[in-house]
């Protein structure tokens, strides 16, 4: 049956500078790995029905859905700091947009669907390893409640493409509340097209902050202090799993508030605050720890571009976005702590809670002890000591630096928060809750993506298939033995990770 998805393509509606028009270039025998039916459903269209070849012919390129309109966005970037005014969709393709089941616009572009004007020296494609990294982080990223784009398709082209070695070609369907970004506000600025701005601006505040009234006198500056919000919120919900994004250019940040461009991105095993994986990320711009700052310089970036629509002289201006990207941290500040806090179960924040987290992550980087298992077991000891041992079990991992300082500061960490704990929460079933709910027992571990991308390569998708169904439900209680709770020996560690672009 052919699939009619239900294009209303609204950007195709703005004045042209904000696209070029541009076609897929077809691939040579696309295969269907898989589509996301669930998100095809709540996208409005029925993918059920639809033959594999049909549902292949249409998320490599090759087939275009009616009331599909395609074209390759326009953007800037300061890229590690470094601005590019030129970027743009390279390999990427908006299919169109649509109102979902609920209502919301939503964007479908195709990414790696070949060249376009804005491919610069690329070759518009997409290796077949990036591509099913972005479909597994990114879904593994809305199933751990954070803000996203999402994945409704991956395709194999039956195309090599020249890497640092030739590999299989794919191309990866992305689902975003939009493709807007920071950079898209630096094309404009740059290009000092000031109708252009405010367009773009009106787009942002009907599709992503609809609350705001059109009619005031301070919208843009609402809309900037929106989207400040949300990424304060963003980054701290990264940074209470332990996610490092990577590549933070003000082109990968959305005007939305979702996670964009799964790159070289990668989960923490081993927690130490500096840690980088990306392999272009020489100077650790974007380490772990870095995230909330960048967040805050990228959001500066946004605010020059802004100043001319904010209410009152430039000098007013300057001072209210000052204002509000120092808000910007707090907001991160309180966001983070809210998080951490329900990670050791409790339901407000009192005076010495950031104390108490520093001091326990302080330990976490002595050790070099696994993020993600220590707060999973943390949430056993709620009630009684009797986990303890479990917890300790962490200690003998082959690459954790085991001291008799790092047992006694442990020790004496938990016979305070233990005692705390009780005396602060009078239901400790509920913070124990609290506790799973805000730490997940499985998170998308660097070695298991690798290992399921190798294993596709060599034309296996079982272990792909596996790693995404676990990865749907991340709070459930696994057992301790299972194989994608554990963490990576030192022989099958990721140390780093590629763009692959
Ligand atoms: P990214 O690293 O994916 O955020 O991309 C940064 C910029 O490089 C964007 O303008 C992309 O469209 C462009 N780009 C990345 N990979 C390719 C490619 N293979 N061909 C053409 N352009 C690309
Ligand atoms: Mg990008």
């Amino acid at each position: 049956m052919a699939l009619h998805i239900p294009f209303s393509n609204a950007y195709a509606q703005l004045p042209e500078q904000f696209y070029a028009r541009v076609l897929p270039t077809k691939v040579k025998k696309p295969d269907l790995i898989r589509v996301n039916h669930p998100l095809a459903a709540q996208l409005g269209f029925d993918t059920t029905a639809t033959e594999p070849q049909t549902l292949a012919d249409i998320f490599s390129g090759n087939t275009l859905p009616d009331e599909a309109d395609p074209l390759a966005m326009v953007y800037s970037g300061h890229q590690f700091g470094q601005l590019n005014p030129q970027l743009g969709d390279g390999r990427a393709i908006l299919l169109g947009d649509l109102l979902d089941s609920t209502g919301q616009r939503k964007d479908i572009q195709l990414k790696g669907a070949g060249t376009t004007p804005f491919s610069r020296m690329g070759d518009g494609r997409c290796p077949l390893g990036p591509a099913l990294r972005e479909y597994i982080l990114c879904e593994a990223m809305h199933a751990l409640g954070v803000p996203t784009t999402r994945a409704l398709a991956v395709v194999s082209t039956g195309e090599r493409v020249v890497r640092e070695r030739l590999e299989p070609g794919a191309v990866f369907t992305r689902v975003a509340a939009s493709h807007i970004r920071v950079g898209t506000f630096q094309y404009f600025a740059l290009r000092r097209d000031a109708e252009a701005l405010k367009t773009l601006a009106d787009q942002v505040i009907t599709r992503h902050y609809p609350d705001i009234d059109v009619s005031a006198d301070d919208k843009y500056l609402q809309m900037f202090t929106a989207i400040c919000r949300r990424q304060a919120d963003l980054i701290a919900r990264w940074m209470n799993i332990g996610f490092i994004h990577g590549v933070m250019n003000t082109d990968n940040m959305t005007a939305s508030g979702e996670t964009i461009d799964y790159g070289p991105c990668a989960f923490i095993d081993a927690f130490h605050r500096e840690t980088v994986f990306s392999s272009i990320d020489r100077h650790g711009r974007y380490a772990y720890i870095n995230q909330p700052a960048i967040g805050q310089w990228n959001l500066a970036r946004l605010a020059e571009t802004l100043l001319s629509l904010f209410p009152g002289d430039e000098q007013q201006s300057v001072e209210q976005a000052t204002g509000i990207l120092q808000d910007f941290a707090q907001w991160h500040q309180d966001a983070w702590l809210a998080g951490f806090n329900r990670k050791l179960g409790f339901a407000t924040i009192e005076e010495g809670d950031k104390e108490r987290a520093e001091a326990l992550l302080d330990l976490l980087q002595q050790g070099g002890l696994d993020f993600t298992l220590f707060f999973r077991r943390l949430s056993d000891l709620v009630a009684a000591d009797t986990g303890r041992s479990e917890l300790f079990a962490l200690l003998d991992y082959p690459e954790v630096r085991k001291t008799s300082a790092l047992e006694q500061g442990l020790t004496q960490w938990l016979d305070n928060w233990q005692q705390d704990l009780t005396s602060r929460e009078s239901d400790l079933s509920a913070a124990q809750q609290r506790m799973k709910a805000a730490s997940p027992a499985l998170i998308p571990r660097n070695h298991q993506v690798q290992a399921a991308i190798q294993a596709a390569e060599e034309g296996d998708f079982s272990v792909f298939e596996q790693l995404l169904t676990a990865l749907q439900t991340p709070y459930r209680d696994i057992a301790a033995d299972d194989p994608l709770s554990t963490p990576p020996t030192p022989q099958q560690q990721v140390l780093k990770t590629f763009c692959g672009t």
